[in-house]
């Protein structure tokens, strides 16, 4: 059957997981309408597609009212790493309020559907583990991860009211920690820091005792992930978890890192940050079931691609300056 050609907008699409939707997009046919405010994305992540005349760049603030027709919309707009998002808290807030309200007003008088990027932040600091989408979360709402987490349940809220009231097309994916090529060397997320740290002979950060876990999907499952999910019928709204269900320590990943990269860097423990969660691992089963999704690519397979990354971005950088 041949592919039909959709216009599809991208919101954050010059940030990390967004740069690769829109890639994979493009590849597929789609003509991609990317806009962003770049606060903490950037054009070079979207180099390989500036010259395509199937997509298309625009400077905006998803916080204030656009008008376009597409057929389809995925909403990423929204500072991921706790350093970017606490850098200026309200505006995360109304980045994830404002802007959905702006991007679900859109979807509904054009007839698009609309595709949130939610989080496994929602579920805060969980008691149930492996978390589902049937737990409702334990979350602190006035805390420094507040404008993130409750951002997010907001846009949440939003998405099944309009979903309740105006009949939209919605999909929700609460997408759990994910790395890859294109993360920022400085936004302080794990995987980042502990690449860099160990490419640069730097001490490798444990915040705590490194007992706390995470689950890691690479970039290119989870970019699977959201496709597919935008791709079922009308009557798949989500929410659905999407993220690998391998679980590892902090302490498990520095090793790992300082492995795979052969770095001689010790280990040096620093204060946990207010409301760090202790544990996060996701229960796939509904994306299994309705999407036939799962994460193919193991975490040191996906370090590996990612230390590439870093080293060759890190010599560019020494090699400018010198
Ligand atoms: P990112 O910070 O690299 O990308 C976010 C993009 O949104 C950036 O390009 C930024 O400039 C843009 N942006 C921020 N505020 C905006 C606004 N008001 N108007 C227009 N553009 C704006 O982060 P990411 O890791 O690519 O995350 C993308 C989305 O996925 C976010 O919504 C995030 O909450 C969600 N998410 C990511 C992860 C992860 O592990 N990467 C996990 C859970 C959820
Ligand atoms: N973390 C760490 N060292 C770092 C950065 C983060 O030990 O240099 C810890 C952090 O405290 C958390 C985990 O790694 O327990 C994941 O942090 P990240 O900011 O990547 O994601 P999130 O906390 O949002 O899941």
């Amino acid at each position: 059957m041949a592919l039909q050609h959709k216009r599809i907008l991208v919101t954050g699409g010059a940030g990390f997981l967004g740069s690769h939707l829109c890639e994979r997009l493009v590849s597929a046919g789609h003509e991609v309408l990317c806009i962003d405010n770049f606060y903490t994305g950037s054009k070079r992540n979207l180099t390989g597609l500036l010259k395509c005349p199937q997509f298309e760049l625009m400077r905006h603030d998803i916080t204030f009212p656009i008008y376009l027709e597409v057929d389809e919309i995925y909403n990423l707009a929204c500072p991921a790493s706790p350093i970017h998002y606490q850098y200026d808290p309200v505006q995360t807030t109304k980045t994830s309020v404002h802007g959905s309200i702006n991007m679900l007003g859109l979807a509904k008088r054009i007839k698009a559907k609309i595709l949130q990027a939610s989080t496994s932040e929602v579920y805060g600091d969980p008691e149930v583990h492996p978390q589902d989408e049937s737990y409702w979360g334990r979350v602190n709402p006035i805390g420094p991860r507040s404008c993130y987490d409750e951002g997010k349940r907001c846009a949440e809220t939003l998405f099944f009211d309009y979903r309740r009231q105006h009949n939209l097309s919605i999909k929700v994916a609460r997408i759990f920690n994910t790395y890859g090529p294109r993360m920022q060397p400085n936004d302080g997320r794990v995987v980042s820091n502990f690449i860099v740290q160990a490419l640069t002979g730097q001490q490798i950060s444990i915040y705590g005792d490194g007992k706390q876990t995470r689950s890691f999907c690479y970039v290119d499952d989870l970019i699977d992930g959201l496709v597919r999910l935008m791709d079922t019928d009308d009557g798949v709204t989500g929410p659905i978890n999407l993220g690998n269900p391998v679980e590892f320590t902090m302490m498990e990943l520095a090793e790992t890192v300082l492995e795979l990269t052969g770095s001689k860097s010790s280990i040096e423990f620093k204060p946990l940050p207010t409301d760090d969660p202790r544990q996060r691992q996701p229960n796939i089963a509904r994306a299994r079931d309705t999407l036939g999704w799962a994460p193919s690519v193991q975490l040191r397979d996906g370090l590996g691609k990612t230390i590439t990354y870093f080293d060759n971005l890190l010599r560019g950088q020494h090699e400018g300056a010198a």
